[in-house]
């Protein structure tokens, strides 16, 4: 049995770019943490691939050497951890087994997570514990589900073999799908050890497979940065949006395709708090909620120097100047949407941000706020905290708040809407489609992986199914939908994993 795979393209740009070599199998007996059906499904593959054995041995790395079709292997890159030059780094647990092409044909790359040692590992061990697995698996199944690009997880393999994290935890494998894995840090790899040929093959690479529009620019090259740094503008735009806290946003963990990658550390926010900082590891609050945007503008400015033998410096800064007007009109366009703002007003954005402002203050529940405003009238919104309106869901999130700056805020906002064209029912129905009543909360998720580590794995499942549709409310998963238990709080979420 093998793989519908082939060889990475990624493989043509020769041996400086990764290192050959079979994953280190997890220990039996393997079987499946999780499956995804529906991209199983969009990459084409046959409806028993999950009931095949032999698959759940491929995906945990446990193969004769021409099972892959493909001789796999990990790719090196280097990077800026926490703001200092950390030199090469690589995939030191993912290792990339090759690509398919999926039902819309696009290719779809596919990579190990936690597939053992590689020549990249540094001290690591080259393992990924449960935890950490079901966090990535999901995370980025929730952000598919609410829109935002990132990469994808098709699987997730689980072992009893042992990890030593803080604690002794157990391995698993998950599957990533991406259409690349190519990360800011590759470019800084060999910008920094001065190999500008290798840097301008990686490049062209770019910009042939995934930038081919860029071609007709007058320097291509100028173009191709100028759109990574628009894609990823609009990536913590909607980050943002969601109240989604990647945790480690280094320059290794950005895709040049402005895909969310490397889920570890991430968070929601349940209340809302600009200074929220997911990672407990980050204690100077390096990426924090609100740092985000100035955090990706950084490491666009780290990107950018590895365009300087190809690009000049003066329109590379041009470039740069221009992401604070990029993420802005991101995030006003996604603000405006969660608020059923169809028309344009010039006081539009200090609406927005007086909300933000009162929703920090207050400590409101993010996600909720949001969609329980969708579903109010703009005639009830004024009315909101009187005595008949106490028992709708809008009023039950400021039990016990001051709401004397919410309720200002509401009429600001009623007055607003009276500049609408769209009457209440179409433009709550629009709401509801952009302000999501599941998130992929931090207990939530414990919750599964405690209940997985005892080796049940329904939870996760279930989650799924939720999470794939979070703008859809129904009956079945309700219990997602609360505001989270007073213990939620106390999560511990580091950069071990
Ligand atoms: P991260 O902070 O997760 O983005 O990882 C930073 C670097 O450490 C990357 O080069 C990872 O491949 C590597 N790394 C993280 N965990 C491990 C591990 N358990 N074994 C080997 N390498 C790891
Ligand atoms: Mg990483
Ligand atoms: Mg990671």
């Amino acid at each position: 049995m093998t793989l519908p795979l082939q060889r990475s393209r990624f493989a043509q740009l020769g041996k400086a770019f990764y290192t050959e070599l079979m994953p280190t199998p997890l220990t039996a007996p393997i079987r499946w943490g999780a499956c995804n059906n529906g991209l199983a499904k969009e990459l084409g593959l046959t409806e028993d691939f999950f009931e095949q054995d032999e698959h759940c041995l491929l995906l945990a790395g446990s193969a004769a050497s021409d099972a892959y079709q493909v001789m796999p292997f990990a790719s090196v890159y280097s990077g800026h951890q926490f703001g200092v030059w950390a030199g090469q780094l690589g995939d030191g647990r993912a290792i990339l087994l090759g690509e398919s092409v999926d039902s819309h044909g696009q290719y779809q790359e596919w990579q190990l997570k936690g597939a053992g040692k590689t020549p990249y590992s540094r001290f690591g061990d080259g393992r990924a514990v449960l935890r950490s697995s079901i966090r990535e698996y999901l995370c980025s199944e929730a952000m598919y589900g609410l829109g935002i690009p990132t990469t994808r997880a098709l699987a997730m393999t689980v072992s009893p073999e042992k990890v030593h994290r803080e604690e002794v935890e157990t391995a698993a494998v998950v599957t990533r799908i991406a259409p690349s894995f190519i990360r800011f840090g590759h470019f800084e790899h060999f910008f920094h050890r001065g190999q500008m040929d290798q840097l301008k093959t990686l490049l062209d690479f770019v910009i042939d497979e995934y930038y081919p529009i860029v071609k007709s620019a007058v320097n291509p090259y100028a173009e191709l940065f100028h759109k990574v740094l628009q894609s990823t503008a609009e990536l913590v735009a909607a980050w943002q949006s969601v109240g989604f806290c990647h945790g480690v946003m280094n320059t290794d963990n950005m895709s040049i395709l402005g895909l969310t990658i490397d889920y570890g550390p991430f968070g929601f926010l349940d209340a809302f708090d600009v200074e929220h900082i997911c990672n407990h590891s980050d204690t100077q609050g390096r990426y924090a909620y609100q740092q985000q945007p100035y955090i990706a503008h950084w490491n666009l400015v780290r990107l950018a120097n590895c365009f300087l033998p190809f690009v000049e410096k003066e329109e590379l800064v041009a470039s740069l100047d221009r992401f604070p007007a990029y993420f802005e009109d991101a995030y006003q366009g996604r603000m405006r949407a969660k608020l059923g703002l169809d028309t344009y007003e010039n006081s539009d954005d200090s609406l927005i941000a007086d909300l933000m402002v009162t929703l920090h203050t207050l400590k409101v529940d993010f996600t909720l706020f949001f969609r329980y405003l969708s579903e109010v009238s703009k005639e009830s919104l004024t009315h909101m905290f009187d005595v008949q309106f106490s028992q709708t869901r809008l009023a039950s999130l400021f039990v016990g708040k001051r709401v004397d700056d919410m309720n200002r805020w509401l009429a600001l906002y009623a007055k607003r809407l009276g500049y609408e064209k769209r009457g209440d029912a179409e433009r709550l129905q629009m709401m509801r489609k952009v302000n999501p009543i599941y998130i992929l909360r931090n207990y939530l998720l414990q919750e599964a992986i405690e209940k997985a580590q005892t080796g049940n794995f329904s939870e996760i499942e279930r989650l799924h199914r939720c999470i794939q549709q979070p703008f859809e409310e129904r009956e079945e998963f309700m219990d997602y939908a609360k505001l989270p238990p007073s213990w939620a709080g106390d999560i511990c979420v580091s950069c071990s994993s």
